[in-house]
């Protein structure tokens, strides 16, 4: 029987408003194939899109996030897709740096606000320019009464310096923080790799010493694939949580569809197209030379980034999977490893229903990855 092109009952519209950026971050992942500042405006119509998801979404759940470049570089068009989809759940993926300009009725269409930042203001200012780690904290706490959502903070945890009291510090500002290990060869030496592994020491520690959560989507994630095995599955109909092989689907500004914004260079990864008005199955899925379905993590990880193993296993790039996708493999054990030394079951068990309830069903997990 052949599988529908979206699995499950739910669809993520990943709508990249613009590739245009008005920051420069040193690490950013759409810089890879030219992808980055390569088609300013979108060009398909509204209606392509009404047309779009009448023929391949109707029936499904559909969220949209919208995402860029800055998506907020193209508030003209998130403002007409809000309009013209009122029930849709929204989110938006930002660099924060132009939170105050939103109208106060786009701030309350907002189910979540991911906003990107790199840890503390060193490590922040130092790839995404000066003055900006302030800049965008003093954004988020003029906006924060009026977004209807929460605002989680997403960190792409590339230094190494990158300190335990830096992470801490950002859930004093938002409601979640998720971060992720990046994506880049260099960035994982021995001794880079042994001050990661202390720091999520610390932040498992006090995850499990408090009587109230400690928001942190990879710690909470784990927990909960842990305590609750079958969560970590049914969202994602057993593949990776990332959604990249079920249902996210990343719409280039020319109406191209993706399955992940960091593969958007690749032409095999071409899943459909608005303009043209066909879909089909995510092309980024598991494949028998990935090691995930022999890892001792997959029964949490489920295979964390579709997009890693891929290159490193399938088109077999040796030096990426040495230098970044190996050593990420190893700070999720170790992650799955700090989890289990803290008896996440008693945890769980002696927990209020308030804090069960949110590592059980958080919604922000349907808009990250969940692993790091
Ligand atoms: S840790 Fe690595 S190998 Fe293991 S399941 Fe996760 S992605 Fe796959
Ligand atoms: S986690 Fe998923 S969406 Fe993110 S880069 Fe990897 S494959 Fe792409």
């Amino acid at each position: 029987m052949q599988l529908p092109a979206i699995l499950g009952d739910r669809v993520e519209l990943q709508l990249l408003t613009t590739l245009r950026c008005n920051l420069k971050c040193s690490y950013c992942s759409l810089g890879v194939g030219e992808v980055l500042g390569s088609q300013r405006k979108v060009t398909y119509t509204l209606d392509a899109l009404d047309a779009f998801i009448a023929t391949h979404l109707s029936g499904y759940e559909i969220y949209v996030t919208f995402y860029g470049g800055e998506p907020t570089l193209n508030l003209d068009l998130m403002m007409a897709v809000m309009q013209r989809h009122p029930g849709y759940r929204f989110q938006l993926q930002t660099n924060g740096t132009l939170l105050d300009r939103l109208p106060d009725w786009v701030l309350a269409g907002l189910s979540n606000i991911l906003v990107s930042i790199d840890g503390g203001e060193k490590v922040t200012d130092g790839y995404r320019g000066r003055g900006i780690y302030r800049r965008v904290l003093k954004n988020i706490a003029a906006v924060r009464g009026r977004v209807g959502g929460t605002l989680t903070a997403r960190v792409t945890w590339s230094d190494a310096d990158t300190s335990f009291e830096e992470l801490d510090r950002l859930t004093q500002h938002f409601d979640y923080v998720y971060f992720q290990f990046v994506a880049q060869d260099g960035a994982y030496a021995p001794e880079a790799v042994a001050k990661k592994r202390a720091v999520m020491a610390q932040l498992v520690q006090k995850f499990f010493a408090g009587e109230t959560l400690y928001p942190f989507i990879p710690i909470m994630g784990t927990v909960r694939n842990k305590v609750l095995p079958s969560r970590a599955q049914e969202r994602y109909s057993g593949l990776t949580q990332c959604r990249a092989s079920t249902h996210i689907l990343n719409v280039m500004p020319d109406g191209k569809i993706y399955p992940c914004p960091d593969l958007m260079y690749l032409p095999e990864m071409l899943q459909g197209d608005v303009v043209g008005n066909w879909l089909k199955r995510s092309p980024l899925q598991p494949h028998p030379d990935m090691p995930c379905e022999r890892c001792a993590a997959f029964a949490y990880c489920r295979g964390n980034c579709m997009k890693n193993l891929h290159l490193a296993y399938v088109k077999g790039d040796a030096a990426y999977r040495e230098n970044v996708v190996e050593p990420i493999c190893e700070l999720v054990k170790f992650l799955g490893e700090e989890v289990d030394r803290h008896d996440p079951h008693a945890w769980y068990a002696r927990m209020p229903m308030s804090v069960r309830d949110r590592v059980a069903d958080c919604a922000v997990y349907e808009y990250v990855e969940v692993m790091p």
